[in-house]
């Protein structure tokens, strides 16, 4: 099978730390959230500007012009940042002070505190659970004490229930808002989980496994530490298939990971790769600790047939491995070094490890 390198993509997430592509769906998103907010922004100051400077208001008109521009800049910068969060305090936390001044300045509507109930709303869409709920919470409840401060409380009956209307309406809010991202988040972990795992055998799927073969590649490169790559098949499967069926064939591919998992340490990785073919990440590994465990690994496969009904099916592999960086500098060359032996395992007569280099014939021999 042909190695292609899907392009990885190495842009930093929102906390800036490098993770898989899936991830930056999410972040995807936002990016265009805060954008489209910037320019809807920008273009409403710029429409106002105007109208201010219509109105012979030209100091006004020269503020909102100088924010519709930086606005709009921000639209252009947004898309090239590798961080959003500064983006976005930028623009919440002078949005988020200038809705509580509006609570607060001489003869200002009463009605001005309605615009406090997006708080919640564009810190949860734009910062997620936690960090919306540590933005939102001071400010909301700064709001209602400025509020309570401004309009002192009636305590007759209808100041009281003007009072629960909005309170109540904003806690609510609140807590539609933290519930909905709450769940909104658990699914996307369950979605992230279920785009990087082989639905049959739950370990990693083809794409996430090369994603970390690339990792582990780059961090080895980083640390000079060793890293070995298996590729296993399983032997005549069709066999399996043809023999007791597909659905003998597909518990026998889980029988092989559960064995194969029983025995790898948290830091190595098996994937899928396609069919019954299977990868295997040794970290901080080379060959001469991985061909013991590849070997007992092979044994354990070998000798313990998968139950199936009353039947036992007797189950082998060939494994083909590869060593950076003697093997292979790259994720592509260690791949394909490691499928060239596997392939020679199986003209070999299968069921068994090939982890070197065929042996150089020496001239002296002959
Ligand atoms: P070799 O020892 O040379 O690898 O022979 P093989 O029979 O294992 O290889 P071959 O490529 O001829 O056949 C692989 C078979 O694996 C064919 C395909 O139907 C079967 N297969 C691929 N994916 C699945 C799956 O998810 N479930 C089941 N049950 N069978 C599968
Ligand atoms: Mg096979
Ligand atoms: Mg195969």
């Amino acid at each position: 099978m042909k190695w292609q390198v899907m392009p990885f993509k190495s842009s930093a997430n929102m906390d800036g730390d490098n993770n898989v592509a899936v991830d930056d769906l999410q972040y995807l998103g936002r990016r265009s959230l805060i954008r489209m907010i910037y320019a809807c922004t920008g273009l409403t100051l710029g429409v106002f500007c105007a109208l201010q400077f219509m109105a012979g208001n030209y100091l006004f008109a020269s503020i909102e012009l100088i924010f519709c521009v930086a606005l709009l800049w921000g639209v252009w910068g947004i898309v090239r940042a590798r961080n959003l969060l500064p983006w976005i305090y930028l623009y919440l936390l002078p949005t988020f002070s200038f809705m509580l001044y509006i609570i607060v300045i001489p003869n200002a509507s009463k009605t001005a505190f309605v615009w406090v109930y997006i708080i919640p709303v564009m810190s949860y869409l734009l910062l997620g659970r936690k960090r919306g709920s540590m933005l939102a919470l001071p400010f909301v409840l700064a709001a209602c004490l400025l509020y309570l401060n401004t309009y002192p409380v009636r305590l007759d009956a209808e100041g009281l229930i003007d009072l629960g209307n909005a309170l109540l309406c904003g806690v609510l809010l609140m807590v539609f808002v933290h519930l909905y991202e709450a769940r909104r988040a658990f699914a996307y972990k369950q979605l992230q989980l279920m785009a990087r795992t082989d639905a049959l055998t739950g370990v990693a799927n083809r794409g996430s496994f090369q994603q970390s073969l690339e990792q582990s590649v780059r961090e080895a490169q980083r640390s000079q530490a060793k890293l070995v790559l298996v590729i296993l098949d399983v032997d005549h499967f069709k066999r399996v298939n043809d023999q007791y069926g597909h659905a003998a064939g597909d518990q026998a591919l889980q029988h092989i990971c559960n064995s194969l998992s029983q025995r790898l340490r948290n830091t190595d990785t098996l994937g899928r790769l396609g069919g019954e073919e299977f990868g295997l990440l040794l970290r901080n590994t080379g060959h001469s600790a991985a061909e013991p465990l590849v070997e007992m690994l092979r044994e354990q496969i070998a000798s313990k047939p998968l139950t199936y009904g009353d039947k036992q099916i007797v189950l082998t592999v060939t494994f083909g491995m590869a060593e950076w960086p003697s093997d292979g500098q790259t994720a592509e060359q260690l791949y394909h070094c490691a499928d060239q032996r596997l392939y020679r395992g199986k003209a070999q007569g299968r069921n068994q490890l090939v982890g070197r280099a065929m042996p150089s014939v020496r001239l002296s021999e002959f």
